[in-house]
């Protein structure tokens, strides 16, 4: 074992991968990498599974995530892991009321209606808009609205930190540890922090969000990072206020109770940011163009947004998650690129991905 490894990985002796310092070891301690922990563990609880994190648990993308999930996605791939995550979400809110997920409303507006009935689930159940209008938003011509259940939203930087809590005593936290290096070798996959510790691994899950270090390992992915801005409309919401969804514009309007303002998504032209160089917050720029869009659908509401929440997310070339090996032996695999939409798709990402090393235990022990 290399110098400073020590403290093993959580209990059990492993998955038949004898030595090193642990089974698995996820990079990125995101709500992606918490959730690969969490069900790479329920699905073989003796793994001795370590986390690595270059900050804290919840530091990335995932603090700034505005945290909804509405039941879509815009291929059968994409519906079918929106469909399973929405189901895991429901399993963990039944098992534990605590966590800081909230059912909310959704109201769908758009003038492709073919489009909205073929993305959305059939659990959203869309249904039209009772009175053809809209509390907060007002309907453009051509222009439908539809009442949907199933979304909710949460505080992922708070869920995650519950569920990094929760992994602790099961998994390894090394956080403050950026991984380096990344090297396969015969003996298992070599990983050097920047502490200059090395780790052996059997297998490696990277989930470094929109950080894409290791450009060897992850170039051939094709993966690119676009900012991502919410603006803050402050204004007070009540218990029963809905979610919109502006289905045409890729933008929402969202009632944040737990925080007492609402929040407004829209689209982000800016591609080919670093997370690194995005702590300046909102730029003249980003509020102007969020304002813009707000005032054609909520002209009431744009002189409240007066701040927002600026960070960005990794995005695959065809906006689909993605879940593979990135090594010729598979022992390195890649986890995320959910453009956008990593809260609402982590569950299925991280069941991929358990997928994946289950796959290379059965072959390694055949
Ligand atoms: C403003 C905003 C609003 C959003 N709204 C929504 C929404 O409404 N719904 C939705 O589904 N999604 C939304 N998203 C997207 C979602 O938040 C992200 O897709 C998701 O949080 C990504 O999770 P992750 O675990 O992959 O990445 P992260 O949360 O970024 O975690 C990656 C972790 O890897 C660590 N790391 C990186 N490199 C290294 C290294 N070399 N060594 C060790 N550790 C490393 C980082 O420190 C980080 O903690 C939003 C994003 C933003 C920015």
């Amino acid at each position: 074992m290399d110098a400073g490894a020590g403290a093993g990985a959580g209990a059990g002796a492993g998955a038949g991968a004898g030595d090193g310092d642990a089974d698995v070891v996820v990079v990125g301690a995101g709500v992606v990498g918490c959730l690969v922990a969490t069900e790479v563990l329920a699905r073989v609880p003796r793994r001795r599974v370590m986390v690595v994190d270059r900050g804290l648990a919840g530091g990335g993308a995932s603090r700034f995530s505005a945290g909804l999930h509405f039941p879509r996605g815009a291929t059968p791939r994409v519906r079918a892991m929106s469909a399973y995550s929405q189901r895991w979400y429901a399993d963990l809110c039944r098992r534990d009321p605590r966590v800081p997920i909230h059912p909310v409303g959704m109201t769908v507006v758009s003038a492709d209606e073919a489009t909205v009935r073929e993305h959305y689930l059939p659990e959203a159940r869309l249904r039209p808009l009772p009175e053809a209008r809209l509390p907060e938003a007002r309907l453009r011509p051509a222009e439908r609205g539809w009442d949907g259940d199933g979304a909710h939203h949460a505080d992922v930087a708070a869920l995650t930190e519950l569920l990094a809590a929760r992994l602790r005593g099961r998994a390894a936290f090394r956080e403050g540890s950026a991984v380096t290096a990344v090297r396969s070798t015969p003996d298992g996959v070599v990983l050097t922090l920047g502490s200059g510790i090395r780790l052996t691994a059997s297998r490696v899950v990277l989930a470094p969000g929109p950080w894409l270090p290791w450009p060897l390992l992850l170039a051939p992915l094709g993966v690119r990072v676009k900012k991502v801005v919410a603006l803050h409309v402050e204004r007070p919401v009540a218990p029963h206020d809905r979610a919109t969804v502006f289905h045409d514009e890729d933008a929402f309007l969202l009632p944040l109770a737990h925080r007492g303002h609402w929040l407004f998504s829209y689209t982000s032209p800016d591609w080919h940011v670093t997370p690194d160089a995005l702590t300046g917050g909102l730029s003249a720029d980003d509020l102007d163009r969020g304002r813009a869009v707000l005032e054609r659908h909520a002209p009431a509401l744009a002189p409240y947004c007066v701040s927002g929440r600026v960070f960005c997310d990794a995005y695959s070339p065809d906006r689909a998650p993605i879940v593979r090996p990135v090594t010729a032996d598979g022992r390195v695999l890649f986890a995320g690129a959910a453009g956008g939409s990593g809260y609402r798709l982590a569950p299925a990402i991280a069941a991929a991905a358990a997928d994946l090393l289950d796959g290379l235990d059965e072959k390694d022990t055949a």
